[in-house]
This record gives C-alpha cells, structure tokens and sequence, in this order.
C-alpha cells in the first residue's frame, strides 16, 4: 500500500464521498458502511444514533483530512465506496429482466409513513416499517419505484414514563440538515414548490428527498414562510392533531404526492396506495383526465386501471372515516375539480351511495377506483373479503375480488451487526462473493446451505445466540440506567441479579394497540412467577412497545407492565424498555430466544416483528393468526391454540391465556432446557435452524415486492 500522502484532490474527493455515501440510506443495510461511519467516532456514533450525517458534521473538515491520510483508513473509504458504486451502477438486476417497463413508469408508492431508519423517526410502527422496507427491496431488486411520503419535523412521539408509570409524549424537532435528506431542487437550484387546495386555502409545499439506494421518497412538507402558521403545522407530526388535521394531511399526501410527481415529468404506470390515507390522489388523477378533455366516467375508469390498494387492518377503528361536514370544509375542492355535487363526492366513499347517514370513508375509496386490491396474509385476505363484500353487491365473499400479498422484512436491513457479519461469512466461506449476500441472503438455497450443520455447528449456533442474548442485555441494562434507577438499591446499581444471561428471554414489542394484548401472559401470574423462580429453568421478559397518545387502554396495559416489573414478584425478570422504535426492535429481535405475539385473532392483518427474528436464532411462539398461519409448519416454532378462534371475546382471551401458558410450559421451556452435558439444546438448534430455512426467505421483502410484481404492477396483470 502506497504511503505517499493524499493530494488534496484525493482528500477532496474522499470526503464529497462519504458525504454522498452518508445521504444515502443503502449504509442502513451495509455493515462495512456502518462500521466506517461508526469508527470516525466510536462516541458520536452512539450519542448521535448511530447517524453518519450528524457524525460527519461533528468530526471537522480537518479531522476528516488527516484520518484519510491513514492509509488502512483511507483503503476502507474506497472499498466501501466502490461497493456502494457497483450497487448503484449494477444493470442485470432482477428488474431489468423481469420488470422493464417500471423503469420508464414507475411504481409511485404513497404512504403515511415509511420507517427506514432510528434516525429519521417519521412512522408510528409496523405500517412504516413495511413502507420503508418495501422501498428497500425495491432497491435491491432494481425495478422502477418512487415513495411518497410527508416530511414530520416532529416525527412521531417520543415515550417516556412517569411516576405513576403512566406514558408521556414528547417531541423533539428533527433539523433537516442532520438528517439524510436532500432538498428536492430544480436545473438551477432553486427549492421546487408546489401548491394544493386545502380547506379553501392554497397551500404551498416543498419536499425532501431521502434516496433509499437506488430508489427516491419524497417527503412533502408544508412548513413554508408563505403559509399561513396554522397551515406551516400541518406535517408536524405523524397522524397528529384531529380528523380535521388529518383529513388535510391526507389531502396534501394523496393530491400533492400526484402534483410533485408531475412537477418532477413523472408518469408513474402504477399508483400504489400503501392503506387508505393516500386515496385522495384517485381524485387528483381524475382531475388531470378531466382537464385534457375526457369526461368524468372514462377519468374514473382509467384512473381505476391506473391504481392498486393495500389494505392493512380489519380494525374498524384503522379505516379513516369524514363526515359531510369535514368533507365539505376540508375537502370541499374536489366538488369543484370534478364537477360534483357535495352528496355526489360523499358518494364515491361510500359503501351504499345515497345513504347520507354514511360518513365517507377513504378505504372505500381507495377499493372503488383501484384495480386491483389485496390484504397482506391469507387470512386477512378472506376476513378483507367478508368486511367488504356489501361494497361490491356480491352473493358470497368469495366473489369479492381482494386478494393477498403476505408482509415481509428487508432481512438484511434487521440484521443485527453479528447476524450480518456471521452469514456474510458463511457465504464467503461457501465461495460466493460477498457482493451477493445482500440478494442471496432472501433465498432458501442461502438460508439451505448457511444453516447446514457442517457449515454451522451447534456450538457456533449457540455462541452466536449467547451473543446476542448477551448484547441485548447490554442493551436493556444501559437503557433502564437511562430510564431512571428501576434496579437502584439503595446507593448501588444492581447490575447482576437483574436479567439472567443464562435464562430463556421472551420478547414482546409492538404498538400497545388494545387487540395484541399485550398484558395477556400476565393472566396466569401466579404460574408465571414459578416459571421465573425455577432456578434450573429460568425465564425472563423483555417488553417494549408505544400507545397511541389517546388511547387510554393501551396506556393503562403499558401501565400495568412496568407495575409488575417494578413491584411484582417479577422484580428483575420482567423490564419495560420506554421508547420503542427501530433500534430497540433490532436487539430485542436479535437477543430474545422467543418473541411472543398474542393478538386477538383474527385482527393481526399480518404483523412483521416476528419476521425479523428469524436470521437471529430466535422462535416465534404465537397465536395462528396472520403471517403466523402461513408460516407456521409445526417444527419452525410454536403455536398458540387452534386454527381458529371462539367468536365470544371473553372466551377468546381465557382460552388464548390458557393456552399459550400450555405451549409455554409443555413446549417451549423443557426443549429449551434439554441440554445435552455439554450444555448445548441440540433440539432447540435444530428448530432454530429449520425456522431460518423456511421462514427467513419466505417472509422477506424480496419475494414479497416480487409477488406484486408479478401480481399487481406489470402492464397488464390483474385488474378485475
Ligand atoms: C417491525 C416493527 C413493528 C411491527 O411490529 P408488529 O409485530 O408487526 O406489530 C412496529 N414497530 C416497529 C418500530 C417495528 O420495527
């Protein structure tokens, strides 16, 4: 390696380099990527959360220069950057062969919120976090796709708890310049801006755009000096304020996620609505074919074939509904841009048009003008049949036509830094180069292969299931200590004693929505706290996860928890971790040996968590409902109860605790301390290893953006 100093051109480049690579969210899934960020500042790394603009503003210019004058540090940088090049540059992609035309016509994808990353804290929970792996695999996959989001300044709450163990939200404002965003500009520089109508006021917004590796999301923003304050608000926070905040920012997403396309010359050939929040933009297609001369049935019928739908929830309270009076004041231009009576508007949101009694709501919209729809599991698909079929007048739910997409998780991205490292050897080691994994690592001849005993043992298996168990307890400890002294005694801090490395960790982590139950484990307490007292077989709960700020029950569960954990028998067994999101989700699926989902059936449309923790060694235990139903194979994991369910709600939630208590006892605890003199739970391993083999490429974001595809967004596929 050559030890003659950089030029000043070399430096120059270098550092517009990384400040390039930094603003592009393909590091969020490259471990080297990270690791290069991270050694600039080991520190700032951490305190900054784990942000590669924020550390790169904090290491100056000057630092920078003379650290790639390092040339072990310097050869790094390039690797990483070549790696990061070759990926952008790459052309014989899976799209390139099997959706060309996407990449004239894109796919534009809007939704309410899209995780991708704990530094960008735009998205409420799984909805996002689906969104931003989508936009992920699309990447990967290289076919055409463009996202469409709002830009939440405040992003979504930040929980903490108070003396009554009751959560508090807070916000904090997000500043741009630290952020892996760029201002959306024309040819000459200038901020592109855009107008809609909104409760009869013409507002003006701009928008960011977050490059997710190959692939653009613009975040619209409404937080401009020429609106009015009240309007300068709107996008502050994810699903903030009332329905009236809503339905306005519902107006800006759908109408102004169109306009800001056409703004950028764009003709997507799909539109995508990720859940009904985005279904105001068939209204603004409708427009558009209306103003170049077609009259309002054909503008319906070739938006309709213009269009495809997700829905996502059979929670009643999940489908936006607008009475008359907030349509007419809020969304009152559409009468206008279409040439419509109020009534007629209301209509087209309603399951029986004429019922005026009916408020409209956005999934009928979006399921009226879409050309095809689905629900995200096989079971959500039929319960999404039977709730819509008056829509459609049929005689059976059979006849309605919604199909389904199962969810799945970029799996490279959930991988935790020892999950990457360790399967990007293997892979290595098998021969292949490592510029694969990020595609191979989603097929089940990878997951075949990495998890075959004579290229994984078991005693690696379970030193790399130690680590993670171990590192989340790191984690959880630190975090507590954070928190605020729940394990202080008296002056000291009492690290030992407070969760086990040895015991069976049970996860649980998700929004506090009252259907997943998440207090349900605790029904059977008594029983619970001899599990966690067995001193052979010790058990332990790591819980985590936000309410909604104006759900009460869910708060009052968040309560109850952290009440057991702090004055229960459960005292040091059972922890709270405050302020759920994307970080605290990556070590709770890595670390947790079982991650525990109790929804009421059949409400769980699919759920992601569970998918994430697969590459990590760790079993599901959960009740059949979405994802889980399909994925479930009797020796991948644990069931809890039945294919099916009581109809009494009461009933449901005795037999489901009895239940899953049974599983717990019977199944998961003696085969996770069947340990051979070695001390080694060869038959766990060998669930462990048939879990990664058929669930990890199945439940992936790779073969689900391939199924809608193939399914929903080529040129001609589905419609009805
Ligand atoms: C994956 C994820 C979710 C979704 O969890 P479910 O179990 O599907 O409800 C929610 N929140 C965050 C932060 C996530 O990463």
């Amino acid at each position: 390696m050559s030890t003659t100093p950089l030029t000043s051109a070399e430096l120059d480049q270098l550092t517009a380099d990384l400040h390039r690579l930094a603003r592009n969210l393909w590091w969020s899934w490259d471990q080297d990527a990270q690791e290069l960020f991270q050694s600039l500042s080991p520190r700032g790394w951490q305190n900054l959360y784990h942000n590669p603009v924020a550390v790169l503003r904090e290491v100056s210019a000057y630092e920078l220069r003379m650290r790639l004058q390092a040339p072990d540090f310097a050869a790094r940088v390039r690797a990483v950057v070549a790696s990061f090049d070759s990926y952008l540059q790459e052309t014989a992609t899976w799209g390139a062969q099997n959706a060309p035309a996407l990449a004239k016509n894109p796919v534009a994808y809007f939704s309410a919120e899209f995780a991708f990353h704990e530094t960008l804290p735009i998205a409420a929970g799984g909805l996002g976090a689906l969104a931003g792996d989508h936009a992920k695999a699309a990447s990967d996959l290289g076919i055409g796709f463009v996202g469409i989001s709002l830009f939440y300044r405040e992003g979504y709450f930040q929980q903490s708890v108070n003396q009554d163990n009751w959560q508090v939200e807070s916000y904090t404002l997000l500043d741009p310049a630290n952020l892996p965003l760029e201002p959306l500009v024309n040819a000459v520089g200038d901020r592109i801006v855009s107008r809609v109508n909104i409760a009869g006021h013409q507002v003006s917004f701009q928008a960011w755009r977050v490059n997710i590796g190959r692939c653009p999301v613009y975040l619209l923003d409404a937080n401009l000096p020429e609106n009015d304050p009240p309007l300068r608000d709107l996008t502050n926070r994810v699903y903030g304020g009332d329905t009236t905040t809503r339905i306005m920012q519902e107006i800006l997403l759908g109408v102004g996620g169109v306009r800001l396309l056409r703004a950028l010359g764009m003709k997507p050939s799909t539109f995508h609505m990720n859940e009904g929040h985005a279904a105001f933009l068939t209204f603004e297609l409708m427009r558009e074919k209306l103003a170049a001369g077609l009259d309002l049935e054909k503008a319906k019928t070739l938006t309709r074939s213009e269009c495809i739908f997700t829905t996502h929830t059979p929670v009643e309270a999940g489908h936006d509904r607008f009475n008359a009076g907030l349509m007419g004041y809020a969304a009152g231009r559409f009468q206008t841009d279409l040439g419509l009576t109020a009534e007629q508007v209301m209509d087209m949101g309603r399951v029986k048009p004429g019922n005026v009694d009916e408020p409209f709501c956005m999934t009928v919209l979006a399921l009226r003008y879409s050309r095809a729809a689905n629900g995200v599991s096989e079971l959500h698909g039929q319960v999404s049949r039977e709730m819509w079929q008056e829509l459609y007048g049929v005689k059976t739910p059979d006849e309605v036509p919604i199909g389904y997409v199962t969810n799945g998780v970029h799996l490279v991205g959930w991988m935790k830094g020892p999950a990457r490292r360790l399967w990007r050897k293997k892979f290595t080691e098998l021969g292949y180069p490592s510029s694969a994994f990020v595609t191979e690592a989603n097929t089940p001849e990878f997951w075949k292969k990495v998890t075959d005993p004579s290229v994984l043992s078991d005693e690696e298996l379970w030193a790399f299931k130690y680590q993670l168990r171990r590192e989340l307890l790191e984690f959880t400890r630190r975090r507590l200590l954070l928190q605020g002294g729940t394990f202080h005694q008296g002056d000291f801090i009492k690290f030992d004693g407070f969760l086990n490395p040895d015991a069976l960790t049970i996860g649980f982590a998700r929004r506090f929505a009252t259907y997943k139950r998440a207090p349900l484990i605790f029904d059977q307490f008594e029983q619970i706290v001899k599990l966690v007292k067995d001193k052979r077989r010790p058990v332990q709960f790591i819980f985590a996860g936000k309410a909604h700020p104006r759900d009460d029950h869910g708060k009052a569960f968040i309560q109850k928890i952290i009440h057991l954990s702090k004055f229960s028998e459960l005292n040091g067994s059972l922890v709270f971790i405050e302020n759920y999101d994307i970080h605290v989700c990556r070590q709770m699926v890595g670390g947790c040996d079982i991650w525990l989902n109790n929804p009421r059936r059949p409400l769980e449309a699919s759920g992601t968590s569970g998918m994430k923790t697969t590459p990590h060694g760790c079993l599901n235990l959960s009740i059949l409902d979405g994802w889980w139903r399909e994925g479930y194979d009797q020796q991948n994991g644990f069931a809890i109860g039945p294919d099916s369910h009581p109809d009494d709600i009461a009933e449901q939630d005795r037999v489901d605790s009895s239940n899953l208590f049974h599983t717990l006892t019977e199944k998961v605890v003696p085969t996770f301390f069947d340990r051979g003199t070695d001390g080694i739970p060869r038959r766990w391993l060998q669930i462990v290893r048939h879990s990664m083999a058929t669930l990890a490429p199945e439940y992936s974001t790779w073969r689900m953006v391939q199924e809608y595809t193939h399914k929903y967004y080529l040129p001609g596929t589905t419609t009805r």
